[in-house]
């Protein structure tokens, strides 16, 4: 297996991109916060598959996490990152230290922030959250400045954030999104998984059967915003191990709550639960005729 080189410093990623851009390769960029899994490789091979140049970042950003969240507890796996990463076909893995990244202190740090499409769902559950996430992805972008950058469609309201904040401050570059790489019984694969206990992970599967149930009440035709959000809602709330933070329908390019329809465009379920002490988000447009989940 082909191991990816690893660099720490901004310095070398410059150095290396700029190097691959000289011998007129296209760049991709794949940002995580590590204990990667299929959904993080699938990412890194459609950049692959896209681009001439991938890089891979690994950092667990404190910002984006809240006071009472898991930032400690977080899941560190960087040896089998790195073989993920070099399986996928990565060139280049960027693990910059907290210090690299952050040379100040919280108070005096410089920070982007998004103010449309961030209020809602996450937003709302996890106030710092997309600030801290804004803030980092434009960090990184300018440190990598690459063609492409890939997002899962996985963390649905993200790359929208994402794209808002390159459209709103002109980045050149383009946003790609990846839908969602799921296990074979359609939880959708996540670094947090792995906090489930086996009876915990066999309740996870409830969030994506929601959604299923939501997309084929659409499907054969439901058309009442109110019911098929109560489909959700039902859903989850059937199994005990679960509680609902939010369940919801949205305009998919808006994320405008539907109230109505008939609607003029593709409408998202999201969904956000915990199991256990674990919050697992997960969403599906509702409205793709090929089906959701
Ligand atoms: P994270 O390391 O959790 O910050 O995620 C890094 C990137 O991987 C983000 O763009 C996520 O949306 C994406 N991602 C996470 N899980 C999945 C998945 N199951 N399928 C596709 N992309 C994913």
């Amino acid at each position: 297996m082909p191991t990816p080189r690893v660099v720490e410093s901004i310095a070398d990623v410059r150095r290396a991109v700029h190097e691959a851009r000289g011998a007129g390769r296209r760049i991709g960029f794949v940002p995580t916060m590590g204990a990667l899994h299929e959904g993080h490789a699938r990412l890194v091979e459609t950049s692959v598959a896209e681009t001439d140049f991938t890089v891979v970042s690994i950092f667990v950003n404190p910002t984006q996490f809240g006071p009472n969240e898991d930032y400690t507890r977080y899941p560190r796996t960087l040896a089998t990152d790195l073989e993920c990463c070099g399986g996928a076909g990565a060139d280049l893995v960027f693990t910059p230290d907290l210090a690299m990244m952050y040379p100040r202190p919280r108070e005096s740090m410089t920070f982007v922030e998004v103010p449309g499409l961030t209020t809602d769902f996450e937003g709302a559950s996890r106030p710092t959250h997309f600030r801290g996430v804004t803030t980092v992805v434009l960090k990184l972008f300018a440190i990598v400045e690459p063609d492409v950058a890939f997002f899962g469609a996985k963390d649905y309201q993200q790359q929208l954030v994402i794209r808002r904040m390159v459209d709103d401050l002109n980045l050149p570059l383009v946003i790609r999104t990846v839908p969602t790489v799921r296990e074979p019984d359609g939880l959708a694969k996540s670094s947090r998984n792995r906090y489930l206990s086996p009876e915990d992970r066999q309740a996870a599967t409830v969030l994506s059967r929601a959604l299923r149930a939501a997309c084929e009440a659409v499907r054969a035709g439901e058309r009442d915003p109110d019911r098929v959000r109560q489909i959700l809602v039902k859903t989850i709330e059937s199994d005990q191990r679960v509680s609902l933070d939010y369940a919801e329908l949205a305009d998919a390019d808006t994320l405008e709550r539907v109230r109505a329809w008939p609607v003029s465009g593709r409408v998202v379920g999201l969904l956000a639960a915990r199991v256990g002490t674990t919050r697992l988000i997960d969403n599906a447009i509702l409205t793709d005729e090929s089906g959701c989940v």
